[in-house]
């Protein structure tokens, strides 16, 4: 497999580093398009800010989401417009609106921050359309909405939205989205059907049409074995079938999805080495350079059993590992990283192909919330490198 013989080529030269198949984007891509021609897609930045993957994500006319204004300038910097970039996030401080609202359509998060937005309208006398972020009164389980600190809540949102002076702040769309790697499609579809329904009701208390509904997306992809691949033919159609009876009432409406993971997660490896083994009463141990410190979701995922639900952690074993090196010969071990806290392990007591001091050791599934999810900055190691091997066989640094 050529990633394979580009992943031994640059293990001889590199500790540890990232490598992101473009071709692997690309399909995804193809796939989401095929299937949904008539949806907007949006890509969540904040899953893999890569400048080469952001490029490739862009050229196939993706929008952006961006949750920050630094991730809202590289959107720019990339040749995006206002109408392409949408800054959702919780908590945005006044300076972060005043510096964003020209670049990018601002999706409200609160409404202390659509109060913020209308005083920042006044003082430069202008109206800036917005969307809003709603928490809606239902879930991918029931007819039930749950706490939430994104958005607002869908009852709030209907009365504040009735008594809205629009001179200021108009409300031109709205956006939700509240649970990510579901792997359900039924479940998907359900909560699509109920987006739309929900925006016929802020319609209504708005008084007008709406220009876009962002569904956000929920669309997992698989990570371990038993996983299986959402049906995107099957949710396409039934999303395509959906917005054209929505079209005879609303004829310019944008429908958008927004995704990260779906994306980007299959298209990288983390690659890195074996430092060193040891025993250590009757245990061994294999020690990686850069776990923590440079792919960190196995460490938190060995602890996220324990102590977290978080979705776009999704869990244990969001990742698969394998080595160049397999003799066919087996060995329990605890495979660790090299900083010095406990919690840089990466798993306990597997059973793995033998591994000895600078044998390569490849992690799957390295494309989305990894390299922008590591305190690289923990313990001041040398950072791993970033390489994105293009469609027509290049390599970029
Ligand atoms: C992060 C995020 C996404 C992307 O989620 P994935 O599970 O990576 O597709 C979508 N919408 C919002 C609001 C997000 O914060």
């Amino acid at each position: 497999m050529e990633t394979r013989y580009l992943i031994e080529r640059l293990a001889s030269r590199y500790d540890s580093f990232y490598l992101y198949d473009e071709q692997s984007i690309v399909s995804q891509i193809n796939l989401l398009q095929k299937n949904f021609p008539s949806v907007d897609f949006l890509y969540s930045v904040k899953c893999n800010a890569n400048q080469n993957i952001l490029k490739s994500i862009f050229a196939k006319n993706f929008c952006a989401s961006v949750s920050s204004v630094g991730e809202m300038e590289l959107a720019k910097n990339l040749g995006l417009g206002r109408e392409k970039i949408f800054y959702y996030a919780p908590g945005k401080s006044m300076e972060d609106l005043r510096s964003s609202y020209q670049d990018s359509v601002i999706v409200a998060d609160s409404i202390s921050e659509i109060e913020r937005l209308k005083y920042l309208a006044k003082i430069f006398n202008e109206q800036i359309e917005i969307a809003v972020r709603i928490n809606p009164n239902f879930n991918y389980e029931k007819d039930e909405g749950l706490p939430c600190r994104f958005g607002i809540d869908e009852s709030d949102a209907v009365s504040y939205l009735e008594k809205l002076d629009e001179l200021y702040v108009k409300v031109v769309g709205i956006h939700t989205q509240i649970k990510n790697q579901e792997l359900d499609c039924s479940k998907i579809n359900r909560y699509y059907k109920k987006v739309f329904q929900l925006a016929e009701k802020i319609e209504y208390a708005v008084g007008r049409r709406l220009d876009f509904i962002n569904i956000g997306s929920g669309i997992g992809i698989p990570y371990v074995d038993g996983d299986r691949d959402v049906n995107i033919q099957w949710l396409g159609s039934e999303m395509e079938e959906r917005i054209s009876n929505f079209k005879i009432t609303h004829p310019k409406i944008r429908v958008m999805l927004t995704l990260g993971r779906y994306v980007v997660g299959k298209c990288g490896s983390y690659v890195t080495h074996v430092i060193d083994k040891k025993k250590s009463h009757g245990k061994t141990f294999v020690i990686l350079q850069n776990c923590l410190n440079g792919f960190a979701r196995p460490a938190i995922s060995t602890l996220a059993d324990k102590y977290f639900s978080e979705s776009v952690l999704a869990k244990v074993n969001t990742f698969g590992i394998s080595t160049l090196s397999d003799s066919g010969e087996l060995e329990k071990i605890t495979l660790a990283g090299n900083t010095c806290v406990q919690e840089d392990l990466v798993a306990e007591e597997i059973e793995m192909p033998k591994l000895n001091i600078g044998d390569v050791v490849i992690f799957s599934n390295a494309g989305g919330y990894a390299s922008v999810f590591s305190p690289m900055q923990f313990s001041q190691k040398k950072m791993p490198v970033q390489f994105f091997f293009t469609v027509d066989g290049e390599i970029r640094i």
